[in-house]
């Protein structure tokens, strides 16, 4: 009988911050000894057209023995609540509209005669796909490109949910008192919760979240973007947890991180960050970037250019046109010039201060880069782990989504950034908080040279967690072995 290969097949959540994580897993796994046969198979629902630098992602990043099928797209208008606007649900309803696409593909696949299908990883919003696991009989694994800290919380959801439908709270913002998750020592204000969990209990938004969230536990694994040494209580309450829980030595959690990009996967604005970097002083500037689709309003903008002219601070800004929803840009490719939204003068007046880019920028090389001192955040997970590896202090600026818990993870749990604070009132950081926050993390005091030096650490204990005997290379060594058993 002809040999088969085995083959893991992989479906991310619509969105750059799922499928990037989810490219350099698949990098790392296939550069294993025993997974030379190995094959990955990426099945990616996509909301409207695949953007540009999607495609270059997949024509340009792929390792070899790894293939992609762009499922048909999904149109907003399709989605159940088009009117939502909020990532979380558009994302769960696309891979929901994409499942008999993703059918069709198994399909196929199984009755290929080269593959042999061992598993199958879906990401964070793509939960429905567990329903054709089961048809399929495929082993389940979730690939959690965020945190422990963040998975910890999300298992624990249904019982928050529960305490709630107790106390017959309408939210969560009714509870008077913090959330406590487990495996952190600091507990959560409830503003702070990622988005979908602060909405009305009655709305969708709010009951997709949790439906998501109920499924964690039905997976056979997670494999989480993360490393012990980075969230060490949250990994091992976790484990010690799922271990009660399934009466099982198998690990249920895998923290194989951290995952970032290890080279640019789109030469957009490429050059000339990389150029104009190369001409400024060491960890002189401040990288600003809200992450593949954050946006901020027309007046925080304005608040944000006059606050970085105000610090006299070198800066390099990936500007993106104003929107008052934080994640407006996250699924829909922006047309416009960003840029025409900068106060009138300011790239003018700016000139020897500053680079603005629009759209997108090489985030990794400039983290990397020696010139780079700082990075205003809006603290998505990539993000974090990216300032995290290259050991650079965050202004930490939480637009949407889960970012306000990796906010407080990065100021209070790992200290090694400060947070940008709204004016109450309207939730704009006007222009001498912003000059503040960037003196703070751009001038040499006590306080930065402390955070410097612990966020070195961190990035020592990241690498050290590579390497071919750091603990997340043996759990990914391990997951792979079983993968490779049940051949
Ligand atoms: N990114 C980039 N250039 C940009 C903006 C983002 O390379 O101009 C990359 C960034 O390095 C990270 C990802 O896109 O890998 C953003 O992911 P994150 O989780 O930080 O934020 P999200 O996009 O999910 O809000």
């Amino acid at each position: 009988m002809e040999k088969k290969n085995p083959c893991i097949v992989a479906v991310p959540t619509p969105g750059l911050s799922h499928l990037i994580p989810l490219v350099e897993f698949a990098k790392r796994l296939l550069l294993l000894p025993h997974n030379k046969d190995l094959h990955v198979k990426l099945l990616i629902p996509t909301l409207g057209p695949p953007s540009s630098s999607m495609k270059s992602i997949l024509n340009n990043s792929l390792p070899p023995n790894t293939s992609f099928t762009i499922l048909p797209q999904i149109n907003v208008q399709d989605l159940t609540d088009a009117k939502s606007q909020q990532p979380s649900v558009q994302m769960q309803q696309t891979v929901k509209h994409s499942l008999p696409f993703i059918h069709q593909e198994l399909t196929s696949l199984i009755i290929s005669t080269n593959h042999n299908l061992v598993a199958i990883l879906f990401s964070l919003f793509s939960t429905d796909v567990l329903d054709l696991a089961k048809e399929f009989n495929l082993k389940s694994y979730l690939f959690y490109a965020s945190g422990a800290t963040l998975f910890s919380f999300c298992l624990h959801f249904p019982q928050l949910d529960q305490e709630a439908d107790n106390s017959t709270s309408k939210s969560l913002l009714e509870l008077t008192h913090p959330v406590h998750v487990p495996g952190c020592g600091v507990p959560f204000q409830v503003k702070d919760l990622p988005d979908p969990t602060l909405f009305d209990r009655s709305s969708e938004v709010y009951k997709s979240f949790l439906d998501v969230v109920s499924k964690y536990s039905l997976v056979d694994g997670v494999i989480v973007n993360t490393f012990t040494d980075l969230e060490p209580d949250a990994v091992r309450a976790l484990q010690q947890e799922e271990h009660n829980r399934r009466k099982s030595n198998d690990p249920f959690v895998y923290p194989i991180g951290p995952i970032i990009q290890t080279e640019t996967s789109s030469e957009v604005n490429r050059l000339e960050c990389l150029t104009w970097l190369d001409n400024q002083s060491p960890k002189s500037v401040l990288y600003i970037s809200f992450g593949s689709g954050g946006t901020v309003s027309q007046e925080q903008l304005n608040e944000i250019a006059f606050g970085l002219e105000m610090s006299g601070h070198k800066f390099l800004w990936v500007v993106r046109a104003p929107n008052s929803y934080g994640g407006s840009a996250y699924l829909n490719e922006q047309k416009d010039d960003p840029l025409q939204y900068l106060p009138s003068g300011f790239v003018d007046r700016t000139k020897g201060q500053g680079l603005v880019v629009p759209s997108w920028a090489p985030q990794i090389e400039i983290l990397a880069h020696g010139s780079t001192g700082g990075f205003l955040s809006h603290c998505g997970w990539n993000s974090t782990l990216e300032s995290v590896s290259h050991g650079v202090p965050v202004i930490a600026w939480p637009l949407f989504a889960e970012q306000r818990m990796n906010a407080v993870l990065l100021k209070d749990v790992l200290r090694v950034a400060v947070r940008a604070e709204a004016n109450e009132d309207d939730g704009i950081v006007r222009r001498e908080e912003v000059c503040r926050v960037v003196k703070r993390i751009m001038e040499e005091s006590e306080q930065v040279l402390e955070m410097r030096k612990r966020i070195k650490e961190l990035s020592d204990d990241a690498a050290a967690a590579l390497t071919e005997n750091g603990s997340s290379m043996k759990a990914l060594s391990s997951l792979s072995l079983k993968w490779q058993s049940t051949i």
